[in-house]
Order: structure tokens, then C-alpha cells, then sequence
């Protein structure tokens, strides 16, 4: 974003936000594009400026990313749209009465509207020997530093959660030359996001990639000698040898600021589709929000959706409303994910009952696996075909009735098929 003239100056009680990733990072700019003038404060816990988290689990860990190429924003883009960016800053209380936020260090801040961009922690395995050394968690730039740095040392890796931290880990340390094991509690691979014919390609791709799976298994216990990790034991008695371990077993919304000043919760804060939570003047945007998205296919649905993607269209939609533009997201939830070589791409949500169409042949990986619902399309997911996930996001957001034999054809061109309402 670029603006040619700072805001004036203006005692209008701040704007802060409390989180500083994507969806903070987003609120601030498009407050600002759409004429927000009031004083921006952006809080981040972390001792870094923002910076971008897929590379977390991808490129910084095969080394094809480098540090300083990671940064969410340009270096003049805070102070040339008048953000105040204050890192290293943690929130403790919230009275939202008196409109006052405390912070770690017993700073007050008083402010005209707030936002918790508070994002998401890593939920911990509750098992003997997860504090052990060589354990490691995936969710920032230190704890992804943290990684890079055991696998100088480390040649066989046990990686427990089959999800997208997972997946995307388990590829890159099997990249570096790790011998990897992946160790997931459901049946199948990503059992949340995919129906059972994607969870196996998925398994088939990093099976024959050399990655070890192991489906349907617990884990109950971690151990080690000397306080390092050796071993994962699993609840069928086995054990797996390690030199490392990193957990991606899914993560936890922090709520805490929220639910200790009242605000309404439930699997997060719970808002409207303009990040309007139960308290006047606090919004909530990003991994913390459970929201309205007024445009899925079964009319307005409230959800948590943990993707970078949702941070982003959340805090445009939650910024129109402070701007006095109200404009709720209208488009279709979308996620990318790298694994491999194959790059994953997803558009809408499927659900159990809805009927698969397969374009391509998923032996060559590249295909496109489309959902009609009712004989509408609501979802796809394409595996190295951009193409075509950009050509189903527009045919799933307009909702548009499909023969599945045009979309099974790959010789009919997804761009011909007119966009319509069932
Ligand atoms: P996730 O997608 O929720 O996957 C975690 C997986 O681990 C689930 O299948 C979970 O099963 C399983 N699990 C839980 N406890 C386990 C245990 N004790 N032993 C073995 N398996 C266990 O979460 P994640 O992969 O940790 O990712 C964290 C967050 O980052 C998510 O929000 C994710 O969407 C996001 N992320 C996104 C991308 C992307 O979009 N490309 C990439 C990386 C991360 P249950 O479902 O039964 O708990």
C-alpha cells in the first residue's frame, strides 16, 4: 500500500490492536486505505516486526528462504501510514467498561475502539517427557529457527500430527535429508479438511516420497536420556527412534483477554462478519475469531477458520466498519499448502455427503478434485493446477449449478462454463 500524505494529526482516542501477524497487520492497513484517521497502535508480542509465517514450515526449514526475506510489510510502510508498531508488548487485562488495555510492563492504554489479534498457541501433548529437550512446537520465527538449528544434528525425525504443520514439516525435513515419521491420532491424513480420497492420495505422495506414516496411533510418551528425546512411545507399545521431535497437533485460540473482560466465546471470540464482538468497541479478527461468513453455500455460517487467507479478508471486512464502509467478506474461504513438490490448493469447504468429481489422474499429481452439493459446486481442491483453483474460486462463489461430466472433461475449458445462481 502506498499513501501519498500522512494522516493529520488527531487526538481521537487510538485504535489499538493487540496482535501483530497477518490479521492485526491487515486491520491497520486497510483502516488506513479506507480513511481511517484516528490514532493506530499495534501491539505484537513477539520481538519481531511482522513478518510472513508460511516460509515457517517451508523454506526456512530446507533453507530455500532466508530470514531476512520474511518481513509481512516494507520497512517504511508503518510510519509512512502513521501505525504505531510496538513489539516485544504483551497485553494482560482488559476492562472494557472503561475502555482501557493493561500491558505486561503496568502500562495503561485507553482506547476509542480495540481489536484482539491475538491469534492462536500451539496445543501441548499432555504426555510424559513432552518438556524433554529436542521436542519442539512450529508457530514463530524463533520456534522455526529453533527446528532449522536441531537438524544440523538431528538424522531421524518423528513429527506427531498429521495436519498441515505436519505435512509441510515432515516434506521439508525430509528435504534436508531426515529420515521422517509421522505420527497421527485419526485413521487418515488431514481428516478435518479432506474426505478420505484426498487423505489418501496425500498418504500415497508422501509414502512414496519416503515419509513414514503411522495412522490411527496415539501417543503415550516421550523419552529419552540426559533430558533428550530418543524415542516416542506409542499406545500400542512400539516405540520410534528420534534425534527430534516436532509436534503439530493443532492449535488453541487465546481467548483469555476476551472471556476475562466478558466478552462472548466459544471456540473463540465470537463476532459478527464485521469482527464485532459482544463488548461496543472490541473487535476480533484473525485465528481467534469465530465469525459470520454471510457467503457460504448453505447461507450464513459461523466459524473459526485458522488460515492466513481468512486473517486477511476478516480484517478488510472488520476495517470497513471502522471506516464507516461496512463491506462483510462475500467470497469463498480459500488455503494453499506446500508439500513436496506438490502444491495443494483448496477453495470452499467440502462436507461429508457431497459429491467428489475427479479432473486429471491423480497418479501424475496433478488433478483437480471438485465438490457439487445439490448439483452445485461448493468446493475443489487442485493439486499443481493453479488454473484451475483460481477458475473454481469464481464458479464457487457465484454458486453455480455444473454437470460434472464438463467438470470430469479436460478438455473442456473451466473458463467457459458460465458463471451462474442454481
Ligand atoms: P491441525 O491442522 O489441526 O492438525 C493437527 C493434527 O494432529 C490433527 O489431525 C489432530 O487430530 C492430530 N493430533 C492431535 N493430537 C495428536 C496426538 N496426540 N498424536 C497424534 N496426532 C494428534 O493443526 P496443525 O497442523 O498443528 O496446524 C496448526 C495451525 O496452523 C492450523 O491452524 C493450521 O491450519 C495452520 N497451518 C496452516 C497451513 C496452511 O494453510 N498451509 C500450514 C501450516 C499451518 P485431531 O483433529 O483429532 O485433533
Amino acid at each position: 500500500m502506498s499513501r501519498t500524505a500522512a494522516p493529520k494529526a488527531n487526538t481521537a482516542a487510538p485504535l489499538v490492536i493487540v496482535g501483530a501477524s497477518y490479521a492485526g497487520t491487515q486491520l491497520a492497513a486497510s483502516a488506513r486505505e479506507l480513511g481511517f484517521d484516528a490514532p493506530i497502535v499495534l501491539l505484537g508480542e513477539e520481538r519481531h516486526a511482522p513478518y510472513q509465517r508460511p516460509p515457517l514450515s517451508k523454506g526456512l526449514l530446507t533453507g530455500k528462504t532466508s530470514v531476512d526475506t520474511l518481513a509481512l510489510r516494507g520497512p517504511d510502510f508503518f510510519t509512512d501510514n502513521a501505525i504505531d508498531l510496538q513489539t516485544g508488548r504483551r497485553a494482560v487485562s482488559l476492562d472494557a467498561a472503561a475502555r482501557t488495555l493493561r500491558l505486561d510492563d503496568g502500562a495503561t492504554l485507553r482506547y476509542g475502539s480495540l481489536a484482539l489479534a491475538t491469534g492462536a498457541r500451539c496445543r501441548t501433548l499432555p504426555v510424559s517427557g513432552a518438556d524433554l529437550a529436542g521436542v519442539h512446537n512450529l508457530r514463530t520465527l524463533d520456534d522455526a529457527l529453533g527446528i532449522s538449528d536441531a537438524l544440523g544434528s538431528a538424522s531421524r525425525a518423528c513429527v506427531i500430527g498429521g495436519g498441515f504443520i505436519g505435512l509441510e514439516v515432515a516434506s521439508a525435513l525430509a528435504a534436508r535429508g531426515a529420515a521422517v515419521t509421522v505420527v497421527e491420532s485419526q485413521e487418515r491424513l488431514l481428516a478435518r479438511s479432506f474426505p478420505a480420497l484426498m487423505s489418501n492420495y496425500l498418504a500415497g505422495a508422501h509414502r512414496q516420497r519416503g515419509v513414514d506414516l503411522v495412522l490411527g496411533r496415539g501417543v503415550r510418551a516421550l523419552t529419552g536420556e540426559a533430558d533428550r528425546v530418543q524415542h516416542v512411545e506409542l499406545d500400542d507399545g512400539s516405540r520410534i527412534g528420534c534425534d527430534m521431535v516436532v509436534l503439530g497437533i493443532g492449535v488453541t485460540p487465546n481467548v483469555e483477554l476476551a472471556r476475562q473482560a466478558g466478552i462472548a466465546c466459544d471456540n473463540g471470540i465470537l463476532t459478527d462478519a464485521l469482527g464485532r464482538s459482544s463488548a461496543p468497541g472490541v473487535i476480533a479478527v484473525g485465528d481467534v475469531a469465530n465469525t459470520t461468513l454471510p457467503a457460504m453455500p448453505g447461507g450464513p455460517t459461523r466459524m473459526r477458520l485458522e488460515s492466513i487467507q481468512a486473517a486477511n479478508d476478516g480484517a478488510r471486512a472488520a476495517a470497513s466498519a471502522l471506516a464507516g464502509k461496512p463491506q462483510p467478506f462475500d467470497g469463498v474461504p480459500w488455503f494453499w499448502s506446500d508439500q513436496h513438490a506438490l502444491k495443494l490448493q483448496m477453495a470452499g469447504l467440502p462436507q461429508p455427503g457431497d459429491e467428489a468429481v475427479l479432473r486429471g489422474d491423480m497418479q501424475t499429481d496433478r488433478f483437480s478434485l471438485f465438490y457439487l452439493r445439490d448439483g452445485v459446486l461448493v468446493a475443489a481442491h487442485s493439486v499443481n493446477r493453479p488454473a484451475e483453483h483460481m477458475h473454481s474460486r469464481k464458479l464457487i462463489a457465484a454458486r453455480t449449478r455444473i454437470d460434472p461430466r464438463l467438470l470430469q472433461d479436460a478438455s473442456v475449458d473451466l473458463k467457459s462454463i458460465p458463471r451462474s445462481s442454481p
